[in-house]
C-alpha cells in the first residue's frame, strides 16, 4: 500500500468507529447535527474539495460531484424532515471510499504486476577501470564501451560479445522459457539475464536507445493511444452524466409538481429523497475504471508471452484480424542463406562471391549479410565505390574499379543484360561485370520453424486467408508457400507493389474486418503502416520497422501471432462483459429508485459491488493460458 492509500484506510476505520460510537451517545439537536457532520467532514473532505475544483474549472458534472451532492442532500433531507438519520450520507460516502481504495489497491497491483514481470530495467552496468568493477548509472556509458556482466546480473545496453560466453534467460523479453546459448561475436539485447558466464559487451546504442528502454517506454505508453471503445465510453460520460442530472432534476421539482397539479399530496422530501439517490446510482465508476484497466492488463499480459503491442486500439483491431498478409524473407523464412551453388561463372567462383560479397557490404537486406558470410573473409570497403541499392532489384557498385551488379532478373533487365535462367531450388542472384553477364550464385532459404504450425494455428482461429507477398522469384515463392500452407502467393513484387496488393485486399474485405501485415521492414516499411495492424519481426527487424510497426513479435516466432489475436479477444471479451453487466446493473438500480423500491444504501452497496466485480474481471486480462 502507498502512504495515500494507507491514510485513506485509516479515515475509513475512524469513520465507521466514530459513527459506532456515536451510536452509543445520546447527544440530539444541533450537537448531534455537528458531531455527525465532523464525521463526514473526516470521510468526505476529498471529494468536496474535487466536486469544488470541478465546478470552478467549468466541468462539474464527474462522480465527485454526483457523491458530495447526494450526501450533502441526504443531510439537508434529514434536517428537514427533523428525522436526524445523518448516518445514511456518511455511509454512502465511506462505501464509495471503500470502493475507491480497491480499486486504487487493485490497479496499483496490476501495475506493479505488469512490471515485476517486465523486470528489464537495468540499474547500473559494470565498467572494468583498472582490473576493478565499477558500477555505474547505464546511461552514462558511450556507445563503444565495453561493459561486463556477470552470472546473474541484467544485460543493461544492447551491444556485442567481445569476450565470454554464458547461458542468457530471455524471458521476460521473449516469453521463451528455454535458455539461449551466446558466445564472443553474438549480438545481445538488453533486458536479458546472464545465468551462468562472465560477458564483456562492445555496447552498440546508448541506454535509451536500447531494446530494454524502448520496450519499457512502449508498454507505459501504450494507454496513450485509445481504443474505439475507450473513446466511446468517454463519449458517452459526457452525455450520460447531464442526462441523469436533468432526469434527477425531474424526479425531485417535475413529479411533485405534476402530483400538486392532479391534487394528490406533493411529498417533496420523498421525491427529492429518490432524485438524490438516483445521482448516487448514476456514477459510472465501473466503467470509467474497468475499461482502461482491461486494456492495460491486455497490453501487460501480452508483452508477457513475448508481443509488444503499442496502444489499446491495436488490440481492439488484433481482435478482429481475418486476413493475415506475410512478407517472406526473414518472416516466414529464416533469412539466413545459404550459397548451394554458382553457376555459368565468368570467372573462378570465390572470385565471383568476393566480388558479391564487397558490392554487398552497405546492404542490410539478409540476402546481403548471407552473401558476406559465404565469402567469409574480411570486407575490405575501401575498394568499393558507388554503392546504389536499387529496393526489390540488388545493387550496384564499382568494386576494385570494375563495375558490378548484383540482384535479379529485373535488375538485369534494367540494365540491358539478358541474364541465363537457372533451374535449380532456390533464390538466384544474378551478377554483371562491367556490363556483361559474369554468371549467378544461388542461395536458399529454409522456412522458420513454427511457420506452418502458425498459418495453420491462424486459420484454426478464425483467420479467412493468409497471403505471402514477395520480391523474390515466382518459383521459390510457390515452393515456399506451398510447405507453409498460405492461400496465396504474389511473388517479383516490388515494395511499391507490395503495398497496392495490400491496398487491394483491404478494398475488398468487409468493415469489421481487418488485415494484418506481417513483415522484418525490410523493403516493406510502408505496408507495415498501411495495413490495418503492422506487425514486425523485433529481434531481426530494422529499427525502421519496429519504429512503422503496431506490433512488435520480440523474438520472430510467426506463431506469436496467434498468441497476440488470441489475448486480444480475451482481453476484448473482457471489456465487453464489464460493459454489459455494469449497464444492466445500473440502469436496472436506476428504475428500482425512481420507482421508490431502492433506498441509498442499497445503491451505494451495489454500485460499490459492480466495480469491484468489474475490476477483478479486468484484471483477468493479465494472465493467458494456452
Ligand atoms: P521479400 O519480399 O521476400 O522480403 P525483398 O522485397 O526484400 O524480398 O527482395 C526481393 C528480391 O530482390 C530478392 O529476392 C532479391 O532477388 C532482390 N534483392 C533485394 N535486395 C537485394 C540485395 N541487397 N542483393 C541482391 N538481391 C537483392
Ligand atoms: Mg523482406
Amino acid at each position: 500500500m502507498t502512504r495515500k492509500q494507507k491514510k485513506m484506510l485509516w479515515r475509513i476505520i475512524i469513520t465507521a468507529a466514530m459513527l459506532i460510537a456515536l451510536h452509543f451517545i445520546p447527544i440530539t439537536g444541533i450537537m448531534r447535527l455537528a458531531a455527525y457532520l465532523v464525521v463526514y467532514a473526516v470521510i468526505g473532505s476529498d471529494i468536496l474539495r474535487k466536486a469544488g475544483k470541478g465546478i470552478v474549472n467549468g466541468r462539474p458534472f464527474d462522480e465527485n460531484f454526483l457523491m458530495a451532492l447526494a450526501t450533502l442532500g441526504a443531510f439537508f433531507l434529514a434536517v428537514w424532515t427533523k428525522s436526524g438519520d445523518y448516518v445514511e450520507g456518511i455511509a454512502v460516502m465511506l462505501f464509495y471510499q471503500i470502493g475507491e481504495l480497491f480499486q486504487s489497491c487493485a490497479v496499483g497491483r496490476s501495475r506493479r504486476d505488469i512490471s515485476a514481470l517486465m523486470d528489464i530495467r537495468p540499474d547500473y552496468a559494470n565498467i572494468e577501470t583498472d582490473g576493478r568493477l565499477e558500477q555505474v548509472d547505464p546511461g552514462e556509458v558511450a556507445v563503444g564501451s565495453v561493459i561486463v556482466v556477470q552470472p546473474g546480473e541484467k544485460v543493461p545496453i544492447d551491444g556485442v560479445i567481445v569476450e565470454g560466453e554464458a547461458s542468457l534467460n530471455t524471458s521476460a523479453l521473449t516469453g521463451e522459457s528455454l535458455p539461449r546459448d551466446v558466445k564472443a561475436g553474438d549480438g545481445i539485447v538488453s533486458g536479458c539475464i546472464d545465468m551462468n558466464g562472465v560477458l564483456k559487451i562492445r555496447t552498440t546504442r546508448e541506454f535509451g536507445e536500447s531494446t530494454a528502454s524502448k520496450i519499457l517506454d512502449l508498454v507505459e505508453n501504450a494507454g496513450s493511444r485509445k481504443s474505439r471503445s475507450e473513446a466511446l465510453i468517454s463519449r458517452f460520460a459526457r452525455v450520460y452524466t447531464p442526462a441523469v442530472c436533468l432526469a434527477a432534476l425531474a424526479l425531485a421539482i417535475a413529479v411533485p409538481l405534476v402530483r400538486m397539479a392532479c391534487g394528490a399530496a406533493a411529498n417533496w422530501p420523498d421525491w427529492i429523497y429518490r432524485a438524490l439517490t438516483f445521482l448516487v446510482v448514476s456514477c459510472p465508476c465501473a466503467l470509467v475504471i474497468s475499461i482502461p484497466l482491461s486494456f492495460f492488463a491486455g497490453v501487460g499480459g501480452a508483452s508477457r508471452e513475448g508481443v509488444l503491442i503499442k496502444g489499446s486500439n491495436y488490440l481492439e483491431a488484433l481482435s478482429e484480424t481475418k486476413y493475415v498478409v506475410f512478407d517472406k524473407t526473414g518472416t516466414l523464412t529464416q533469412g539466413v542463406f545459404e550459397v548451394t551453388g554458382v553457376h555459368h561463372s565468368a570467372l573462378e567462383d570465390a572470385k565471383l562471391l568476393e566480388y558479391a560479397a564487397l558490392a554487398e557490404c552497405a546492404s542490410s537486406h539478409p540476402i546481403s549479410k548471407s552473401l558476406q558470410k559465404a565469402y567469409g573473409g574480411e570486407i575490405d570497403r575501401s575498394r568499393v565505390s558507388d554503392i546504389g541499392e536499387i529496393s526489390g532489384h540488388g545493387v550496384t557498385a564499382v568494386v576494385d574499379g570494375h563495375t558490378v551488379a548484383a540482384g535479379n532478373t529485373k535488375l538485369m533487365h534494367r540494365l540491358g543484360i539478358e541474364p541465363i535462367e537457372c533451374r535449380s531450388a532456390g533464390t538466384v542472384i544474378h551478377m554483371a561485370i562491367d556490363g556483361k553477364y559474369a554468371g549467378h550464385i544461388v542461395i536458399s532459404d529454409v522456412p522458420k520453424p513454427h511457420a506452418a504450425e502458425a498459418v495453420a494455428a491462424l486459420k484454426k482461429c478464425g483467420v479467412k486467408k493468409t497471403v505471402m507477398l514477395t520480391g523474390d522469384a515466382q518459383r521459390v515463392a510457390d515452393e515456399v508457400a506451398a510447405g507453409l500452407g498460405v492461400d496465396e502467393v504474389r511473388a517479383e513484387l516490388l515494395p511499391a507493389d507490395k503495398v497496392a496488393e495490400v491496398e487491394k485486399l483491404l478494398a475488398a474485405k468487409g468493415e469489421k474486418e481487418k488485415l494484418a501485415f506481417v513483415g522484418d521492414g525490410i523493403n516493406d516499411a510502408p505496408v507495415l503502416t498501411r495495413a490495418d495492424i503492422g506487425i514486425a519481426m523485433g529481434a531481426m527487424g530494422s529499427d525502421a520497422a519496429i519504429e512503422a510497426a503496431d506490433v512488435v513479435l520480440m523474438d520472430d516466432d510467426p506463431k506469436r501471432i496467434v498468441k497476440a489475436i488470441r489475448i486480444s479477444r480475451k482481453c476484448i471479451g473482457i471489456v465487453k462483459q464489464n460493459i454489459v453487466f455494469s449497464l444492466i446493473v445500473k440502469f436496472g438500480c436506476l428504475a428500482l429508485v425512481a420507482a421508490g423500491l431502492a433506498n441509498m444504501w442499497a445503491a451505494i452497496f451495489a454500485d460499490v459491488g459492480v466495480m469491484i466485480l468489474a475490476v477483478l474481471n479486468a484484471i483477468r486480462a493479465l494472465r493467458y493460458k494456452e
